[in-house]
């Protein structure tokens, strides 16, 4: 065995140590970490991630879904599916990778390696997917084990991320959707006060909905009425 393929194998075995799985075929772990610079550029025959990402975009949906439903069983369709979308960002998604060290072991050409492409957040996101994509088929086709080790990584700091409004939401809309369907009406904003020189402007806002008011402050006006419809939002659904 030629010293490249070993280093290779040594190298899948610490992701599997990480990973929490040994793969029953490895040759689907390879392609998980594969970019498809890297199989032009040496071994045509290595299948890359893509196929597996696709995948693994499905299987993480659905993990992330069913967390989010026995979590905030008293949430909304609409608000599930933002904070979903979210978590399944290539923003989100790129910060779980690093977690796993996934930027470590990412095969590309040495072209882009010099781009410094496996930093590249829209490559972790992606080697993130295909891995959980590349679980679920080694582990026939089941979510059970993609499912076990994402929750063990991952559950607690993202039911964490989404109390401490580390997910980014748009709570102008999911306010106005509350609401309407609570009260009929929209919320009301009024600006307050705008104070400070021309270009570090602090805006205030006051938002009204029924007889809760809140106030939001920012450097524009829509960052302060976004502050607080926040607010009003989570007196509203303070259990989301
Ligand atoms: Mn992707």
């Amino acid at each position: 065995m030629n010293e490249m393929l070993q280093s290779l194998n040594d190298k899948l075995d610490i992701l599997e140590k990480s990973l929490g799985y040994v793969f029953k075929d490895r040759s689907i772990l390879l392609a998980s970490i594969t970019h498809r610079s890297f199989s032009a550029e040496y071994y045509k025959k290595i299948p890359d991630y893509e196929v597996l990402e696709f995948l693994g975009d499905a299987v993480l949906s659905l993990i992330v879904s069913e967390v989010l439903i026995k979590e905030f069983p008293q949430a909304r369709e609409g608000e599930l599916s933002q904070i979903r979308s979210a978590i399944i960002s290539e923003v989100y998604l790129s910060k779980l990778a690093r977690e796993l060290n996934l930027q470590d072991y990412i095969l590309i050409s040495r072209g882009e390696r010099y781009q410094k492409g496996s930093e590249r957040d829209s490559l972790l996101c992606d080697v993130f997917e295909a891995v959980f994509g590349a679980m679920y088929i080694d582990a026939g086709y089941s979510i059970d084990i993609p499912r076990d080790i994402f929750l063990m990584y991952f559950k607690d700091k993202i039911i964490t991320d989404i109390k401490t409004d580390n997910i980014p939401r748009d709570f102008k809309s999911l306010l106005q959707i509350e609401t309407q369907r609570i009260y009929g009406t929209l919320p009301k904003y009024r600006l307050l006060k705008e104070e400070g020189p021309e270009h570090e402007k602090i805006f205030t806002v006051e938002c009204k909905v029924d007889n809760i008011t809140t106030i939001g402050k920012g450097k524009s006006k829509k960052e302060a009425e976004t502050q607080a419809a926040k607010e009003a939002y989570h007196i509203i659904k303070p259990d989301i």
